[in-house]
C-alpha cells in the first residue's frame, strides 16, 4: 500500500455519543471482525472498560476497504484509532491524534454538542486534522439533527452540509462514513524515500511476546530484523516481529510509510518504551518528531496493602499494572498509621478509581487508599519552595514556618440546559470558582467557563454537578496556572494521636465544615471497641471538631457466648474476613470503608 492509499483517522466524541459502537460497525463493515461476534465495543478490552462502559486505553485497528477513487476501484488501508471520552484521559486522546490526519467528530443527535465535544474538537483542530462531523443516533425519537447542525456551525464553524447522519444502532447512513474518510482526509504526509522515523504511540507487556509497541511509521519503512534506536535513550534494539493490528496482531514483516502497527524488539520493560519517543534505524541521524505533552498528574493518593503483610504482593501488582498504564507515577512512602505503601499520581479521580479497580480485578490486590490530594506548592520562611503531594509531609503547625501557598487551578467548561444555570452558578461559587464566560449555544443550552481550584473539582464535583442537573450537565477541564491561596493542614486525631494517613490540606474558609464532616463520618464508620474513642479534627494545636465513640458494653459481647457452635464459628470467620480490611491505628481498628468515605468530603 503506497501512502496515497492509506488513511489514518480517529473517532472523537463526548462520552456515550457512540464512538465505540461506530468503531464496531466500521470493523464489521470491512470484515475485520465478524458481525454479531457477541462482544460489543470490541476495542474496549479491559474489564473495567466493559463494566463502566468507558474507554480507557486508546486502541488501534487496521481495516481494508475497496472504494472507487479517481475513477477506478482502489484498495485502501484504513487505520482507526479509538479514543477515550472521559476528561481524565484527554492525554490518551492527544496521543492518538498525533498519528492521524483526520477525525470523525461524533455528536449524539439528541444531546447535541457537549463539553467533551468542545474539548476534543479543539484538540483535533489544533493538530490540523480534517474533521468530519458525524451526527449519530438519528434513530432516537428525540433526535434533532438540524439543531445539532446549527450548533456545529455556531460553535466550530463547521459547514452543516458536511455532516453525515448515522445510526450506529440501525446501520442507517453508515455506508457514507468510509467514503468520506477516504475522500476528505488527506493521506499521511511522510516520505517513503527518507530514513525511517516512527512515533511510539503506546506500549504494553505481553507474557509471551514481551514488550509490544504500537508505532506510526512517519517516514521510511520498518522491516523485521531491522536494527533500530530510540532518539530519547540512544538504546538500540533488533526488531523481531512487526505487523498490523487487524485488530489482533497479524505479522506482516514490514510496515510502510504512513502505516500504524505493532513492533516487538526485545525491550525488557515498558519503561524503555517511552510513549512519544521517535525510533529510527540505528546509525542514521534524524530529527526527532515532536513528542507528546507528558501526562500531568492532577491527583495524588497513598496506596497501602489492606493487610500489612501484603506489601510485596502490592508492589508486584503495581509494577505489573504500571507496565500497561504508564500514566501513573509511583514512589514508595511510609505512614505511621498504615505502614509501607506507595504514593501514586493520577490524571484524575476516575483514573484513580480505574487504577484501583484494575489492581483488584486484574492483579488480586487489596488496597486502602488515602484521601486524594492535588499538588500544592508551599514556600517556607527561608525562601525555599516545595511541591507537596502528601499532606502528611507538611509540619502540623505550619504557620510559623510557611510564608505562602499556591494551589493548581483548572479552566472548566460546563454545558447545561438553561433551566439549571442558577443551581450550577451556586455550586461553582461554593467550590470557589470564578466565572470567566457565560453564553448560550442555542435557545436551550448554556455554556459556561470557570476558573476553579483543582482541589474543588477532584473531590466529587462531577457527581454533584450531574445530580443537581438531573444528569444533563456535561463537563470538561484543562489545567491552568497556580494561584495563591489560604491553605491549612487539617489533622485527624484518634485518642489524641494524629493519623497521618487521614491528614488533608483544605482552604481555611472550609476547614470548620470539612473537619465537622470528617469526624462525623468517622464516628459512623468506626465500630465501637472495648474502650472509648475520641475523634478530633485539628488545625495545628487547635481542635475544631470532636466526637466521642463510647465503649462497647460487656453484655453485647456476652451474646456471642453459648448457643449454636456453628453459628459462633461463622461469626468468628466473619470477623476474620472483616479483619482483612481493617487497619489498626494505635489501638483503634479502622475499617477500609472509613478511608473510602473520607475521600468524599470536600
Ligand atoms: P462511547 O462512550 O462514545 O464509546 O459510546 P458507546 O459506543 O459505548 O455507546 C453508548 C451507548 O449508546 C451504548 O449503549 C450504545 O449501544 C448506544 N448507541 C450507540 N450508537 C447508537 C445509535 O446510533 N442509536 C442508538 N439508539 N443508540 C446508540
Ligand atoms: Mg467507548
Amino acid at each position: 500500500y503506497p501512502s496515497d492509499n492509506i488513511r489514518n483517522f480517529s473517532i472523537i466524541a463526548h462520552v456515550d455519543h457512540g464512538k465505540s459502537t461506530l468503531a464496531d460497525r466500521l470493523l464489521e463493515l470491512t470484515g475485520t471482525i465478524r458481525k454479531g461476534h457477541g462482544q460489543p465495543q470490541y476495542l474496549d478490552k479491559l474489564q473495567v472498560e466493559r463494566e463502566r462502559g468507558i474507554t480507557v486505553k486508546a486502541q488501534t485497528a487496521t481495516m481494508f476497504h475497496r472504494h472507487k477513487f479517481l475513477g477506478s476501484d482502489t484498495d485502501f488501508l484504513l487505520n482507526l484509532i479509538d479514543t477515550p471520552g472521559h476528561v481524565d484521559f484527554s492525554y490518551e486522546v492527544s496521543r492518538s491524534l498525533a498519528a492521524c490526519q483526520g477525525a470523525l467528530l461524533v455528536v449524539d443527535a439528541a444531546q447535541g454538542v457537549q463539553a467533551q465535544t468542545v474539548a476534543n474538537f479543539y484538540l483535533a483542530f489544533e493538530s490540523n486534522l480534517a474533521i468530519i462531523p458525524v451526527i449519530n443516533k438519528i434513530d432516537q425519537p428525540t433526535a434533532d439533527p438540524d439543531r445539532v447542525k446549527a450548533q456545529l456551525k455556531s460553535m466550530f464553524d463547521l459547514d452543516p452540509s458536511d455532516a453525515l447522519l448515522t445510526s450506529a444502532k440501525t446501520g442507517q447512513g453508515l455506508e457514507q462514513v468510509l467514503p468520506a474518510v477516504i475522500e476528505r482526509i488527506p493521506p499521511p504526509p511522510g516520505k517513503s524515500t527518507s530514513p525511517l522515523r516512527m512515533l511510539l504511540l503506546d506500549s504494553y507487556y505481553d507474557e509471551y511476546k514481551g514488550v509490544i509497541c504500537h508505532v506510526a511509521v512517519v517516514d521510511g519503512a520498518l522491516h523485521k530484523g531491522d536494527k533500530i534506536s530510540s532518539a530519547a535513550t540512544g538504546q538500540s534494539y533488533e526488531v523481531s516481529d512487526v505487523g498490523i493490528l487487524h485488530p489482533e496482531l497479524v505479522p506482516t514483516g514490514i510496515l510502510l510509510t504512513g502505516q500504524v502497527g505493532f513492533m516487538v524488539s526485545g525491550m525488557r520493560s515498558t519503561k524503555e518504551a517511552r510513549v512519544g519517543d521517535t525510533l529510527h534505524h540505528a546509525r542514521t541521524v534524524i530529527q526527532p518528531l515532536p513528542g507528546f505533552k507528558p501526562a500531568k498528574h492532577m491527583v495524588f493518593s497513598g496506596l497501602y496493602p489492606a493487610d500489612g503483610s501484603d506489601f510485596e504482593a502490592l508492589n508486584h501488582a503495581i509494577e505489573r499494572l504500571t507496565c500497561n498504564d504508564a500514566s501513573v507515577s509511583v514512589t514508595k512512602e511510609s505512614s505511621t498509621a498504615l505502614g509501607l505503601g506507595f504514593r501514586c499520581g493520577f490524571l484524575g479521580l476516575l483514573h484513580m478509581d480505574v487504577f484501583h479497580q484494575r489492581l483488584e480485578q486484574e492483579h488480586g490486590a487489596h488496597v486502602i487508599s488515602t484521601v486524594p490530594t492535588v499538588p500544592y506548592i508551599f514556600e517556607y520562611s527561608d525562601g525555599s519552595k516545595v511541591e507537596v503531594q502528601n499532606p502528611a509531609a507538611l509540619p502540623s503547625n505550619p504557620k510559623n514556618r510557611l510564608t505562602a501557598c499556591w494551589e493548581p487551578t483548572v479552566i472548566a467548561t460546563i454545558i447545561i440546559p438553561s433551566e439549571y444555570v442558577g443551581s450550577v452558578i451556586t455550586l461553582c461559587a461554593e467550590r470557589r470558582g470564578e466565572q470567566l464566560e457565560y453564553s448560550f449555544i442555542d435557545s436551550q443550552r448554556a455554556f459556561m467557563k470557570y476558573r476553579m481550584p483543582l482541589r474543588e473539582i477532584v473531590v466529587d464535583f462531577y457527581n454533584e454537578l450531574k445530580s443537581i442537573t438531573s444528569g444533563y450537565a456535561s463537563f470538561d477541564y484543562e489545567d491552568s496556572e497556580y494561584q495563591s491561596s489560604d491553605l491549612v493542614k487539617l489533622d485527624i486525631l484518634l485518642n489524641g494521636q494524629p493519623v497521618d494517613a487521614m491528614a488533608t490540606i483544605v482552604h481555611k474558609s472550609k476547614a470548620p465544615r470539612v473537619g465537622r464532616e470528617l469526624v462525623e463520618k468517622l464516628k459512623k464508620f468506626i465500630d465501637r471497641q472495648m474502650f472509648e474513642i475520641i475523634i478530633q479534627a485539628a488545625i495545628g494545636t487547635k481542635v475544631i471538631a470532636r466526637e466521642t465513640l463510647s465503649a462497647m458494653r460487656k453484655n453485647v459481647l456476652a451474646k456471642c457466648y453459648g448457643g449454636d457452635i456453628t453459628r459462633k464459628k461463622k461469626l468468628l470467620e466473619k470477623q476474620k474476613e472483616g479483619k482483612k480490611r481493617m487497619k489498626r491505628v494505635g489501638s483503634v481498628d479502622i475499617p477500609q470503608e472509613a478511608f473510602h468515605e473520607l475521600l468524599k468530603v470536600s
